[in-house]
C-alpha cells in the first residue's frame, strides 16, 4: 500500500538529507505511529507521500502509483486516496463546519445531492452532527480537529495521514482524536500518524517507525515511545 524503497531527499542541493536511504513499507488496513525528534523528518515522509516535495533518490510507491517521475498533472489523482489532518487544523474560518467538510466534496467534483447527504453522515461519525452551522472559531481544539477529520475522510480515502494531529490539544482531547482515528482504522482506512506525543503512543501499543537523521533507526510492533529491552527475568 505505502512503499519507501531506498528513498532519500534533499530540500535543496546545499541542504543535508531529510531523508537518507528510507525503506518501510505500510500495509492497507495498518494503524502506524511515525516517531522521532523534531527535526528528524516525519513531516517529509508526509509531504513527499502528498507530492507536496519530491524526493532524489529511490521510489516511493502508494497504492497502484509510483511516485518518483509522477507527472504535475496526476498529483490530483494521486490525493484522493489521501486524507490529511495536521496540528493546527488547517479549517477555513469564514465557513461553516458544514461547509468546511463539503468543500473537500466540491473539489473532487461530487454532486450537490451527494454533498448534502454524506457531510452529514460524517459529522455524525466524528460526533459533530448538532456543530454544523458553527464556524470553526466556536468550537474548541478538540472539535476543530474533529471537523478536520471529517474533511480528511469524507471522500473515503484509503490512507489517511496525520501530522502531529494532537499537538495542539490538551491530554483528554487527545485521547479522543487517537479514539476517532482507531475507529477510522477499524472501518479499513489505513492510518499513518506522525507524532512525538509519548504518552499516546505507550497507552496505544500499535506499529512504531521511529526516525532519527532521516534514517529508520527501529521499526516495532506493538511498539512504545521509547525502545526497552526488558530485564531477562521478566521476558517471555
Ligand atoms: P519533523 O517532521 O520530524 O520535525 P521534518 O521532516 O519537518 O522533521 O524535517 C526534516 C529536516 O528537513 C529538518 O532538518 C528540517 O530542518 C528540514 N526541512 C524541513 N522542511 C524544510 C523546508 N521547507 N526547507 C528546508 N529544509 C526543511
Amino acid at each position: 500500500m505505502i512503499d519507501f524503497q531506498n528513498v532519500s531527499m534533499a530540500y535543496s542541493n546545499k541542504a543535508p538529507l531529510a531523508l537518507n536511504d528510507v525503506s518501510l513499507h505500510i500495509d492497507q488496513g495498518e494503524f502506524v505511529f511515525i516517531i522521532g525528534p523534531s527535526g528528524s523528518g516525519k513531516s517529509t515522509v508526509i509531504k513527499l507521500l502528498s507530492c507536496e516535495e519530491r524526493f532524489q533518490e529511490g521510489e516511493i510507491v502508494l497504492g497502484d502509483k509510483a511516485l518518483a517521475r509522477i507527472k504535475p498533472r496526476a498529483i490530483p489523482y494521486v490525493r484522493r486516496n489521501l486524507g490529511m489532518i495536521f496540528q493546527d487544523f488547517r479549517l477555513i474560518d469564514s465557513k461553516t463546519v458544514f461547509e468546511n467538510v463539503a468543500f473537500a466534496m466540491e473539489i473532487v467534483g461530487a454532486s450537490k445531492s451527494k454533498i448534502r447527504r454524506q457531510v452529514p453522515i460524517v459529522l455524525s461519525t466524528v460526533g459533530l452532527r448538532s456543530k454544523m452551522k458553527a464556524k470553526p472559531s466556536e468550537l474548541s481544539g478538540g472539535e476543530q480537529q474533529r471537523v478536520a477529520i471529517a474533511r480528511a475522510i469524507v471522500n473515503n480515502p484509503k490512507v489517511l495521514l496525520a501530522d502531529e494531529p494532537t499537538g495542539n490539544l490538551d491530554p483528554d482531547n487527545s485521547e479522543q482524536i487517537m479514539a476517532l482515528l482507531q475507529e477510522i482504522n477499524k472501518e479499513g482506512t489505513t492510518v499513518v500518524v506522525c507524532t512525538h506525543d509519548r504518552d499516546l503512543v505507550d497507552k496505544m501499543r500499535q506499529r512504531v517507525i521511529e526516525i532519527k537523521d532521516g534514517m529508520v533507526i527501529r521499526d516495532e510492533l506493538q511498539g512504545s515511545y521509547s525502545y526497552c529491552i526488558l530485564p531477562e527475568e521478566t521476558r517471555e
